[in-house]
């Protein structure tokens, strides 16, 4: 199986042997026999049918060797920082990552003597420039949240593994379909699958993908810190991922739409969206990416974000993102609230900025909702 849409089917899918369903059947069971098995199964152990059928389909996604799921990004990202750093050790961060895992570098590594710098943006040189003498990992995210800035990962993966650097990027905006950072010599990808592989806003899960020899470490350190995910939700997250292509190919289209009409809408300011041939990314984006996502963040030019919120009837204003419908959330309100109208200025927020997870609706009922919510 060389095609995404193909693999989205059938990889890691087990069959139901007994009665030759197509499906995998649930494995509900958290007691295996162990005599004459090679391995102990149980699900703290990361290895029962449900989490390896996902596994299996996430790793030919990814194009990488292995995979494990987890049960939340969250789950997925710390087991793995925690299972490659230690002690002594230091890290670089690019710039403008993910709230969640933000909160987690500065809230937990510092008290097991990890330490850590944010590179200056998510230029390759800055990041480069980050690297200290005990560096051991560089950890990426492109498109990154909420300006969708794009991080060229070709040229960090080239200069961190001249380095001896482990690189990880989080891939949960662009999904395995837009984009393989394999293929740019990326050696870890981690995943909330809370979004676009779960796609339908109804579970939680996390994953990571890399070579045999890596996932190992991380498979260990995982059955201690115990973060794995249910059957059901498994079984669940398979039958998600089994749309992924024909949910992101239609979003993808959606975006590139919306995106190019709020770029000439006279109520918004600015749009962020790789697509655009305006946006600073565009031309890393073309070079990576076989898509450039459903994720884009607009400026109004009214400063009150709310009211025009209020205003929308079709899109609802919600957290999180990667689901089939379309939502909008207010960085200001949400998550850059903590950083006060200083912060978010340093960071380039602005109090007007909307920031759309788009889905899989019909692009002209989404325009249409978006333009009498502009107009006013
Ligand atoms: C949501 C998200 C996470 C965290 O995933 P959870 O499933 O909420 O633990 C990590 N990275 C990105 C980019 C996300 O959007």
């Amino acid at each position: 199986m060389k095609d995404h849409s193909s693999k989205c089917v059938h990889a890691g899918t087990i069959g139901n042997i007994e009665n030759t369903g197509v499906n995998s059947p649930i494995y509900t069971s958290t007691s295996f026999q162990f005599i004459d098995r090679e391995e102990t199964v149980y699900p703290r152990y990361l290895n029962t049918p449900n989490e390896k059928a996902v596994a299996e389909k996430i790793a030919a996604l990814e194009d990488m060797e292995s995979a494990l799921v987890f049960s939340s990004g969250m789950a997925a990202i710390s087991t793995t920082l925690f299972s490659i750093l230690g002690s002594g050790d230091h890290m670089v961060l690019q710039k403008g990552l993910y709230g969640g895992t933000t909160n987690f570098i500065l809230s937990e590594l510092e008290r097991f003597g990890i330490s850590y710098t944010f590179a200056k943006s998510q230029e390759a040189k800055d990041i480069m420039d980050a690297v200290e003498s005990n560096t051991r990992l560089i950890y990426l995210e492109t498109p990154s949240n909420p300006l969708l800035s794009i991080t060229d990962l070709e040229e960090v993966a080239t200069a961190a593994k001249k380095a001896g650097l482990i690189t990880v990027v989080d891939n949960t905006f662009a999904s395995p379909i837009n984009q393989q950072p394999v293929k740019q010599g990326i050696d870890i990808v981690v995943h909330s699958a809370t979004k676009y592989l779960g796609g339908h806003s109804d579970l939680c899960a996390g994953a990571v993908a890399c070579s045999q020899a890596l996932i190992e470490p991380i498979h260990k350190t995982g059955l201690n810190f115990g973060g794995s995910l249910n059957a059901l939700d498994l079984y669940l997250l398979e039958r998600s991922i089994k749309t992924l292509d024909v949910r992101v190919s239609r979003i993808n289209r959606n975006a590139q739409v919306i995106a190019e009409f709020l770029a000439y809408h006279p109520n918004v300011s600015r749009v962020n969206y790789p697509g655009l041939p305006e946006h600073p990314g565009f031309g890393i984006a073309r070079k990576q990416m076989s898509g450039f996502g459903g994720m884009l963040s607009f400026e109004l030019k009214e400063a009150d974000s709310i009211a025009f919120q209020k205003r929308l009837r079709l899109i609802r204003s919600s957290m999180s993102l990667g689901g089939v419908e379309t939502i909008v959330s207010s960085p200001a309100h949400t998550s850059h609230r903590h950083l006060g109208i200083e912060g978010r200025k340093r960071e380039g927020i602005a109090e007007g900025l909307i920031r759309m997870s788009v889905g899989i609706e019909s692009f002209a009922d989404l325009i249409e909702d978006l333009d009498q919510a502009l107009e006013k």
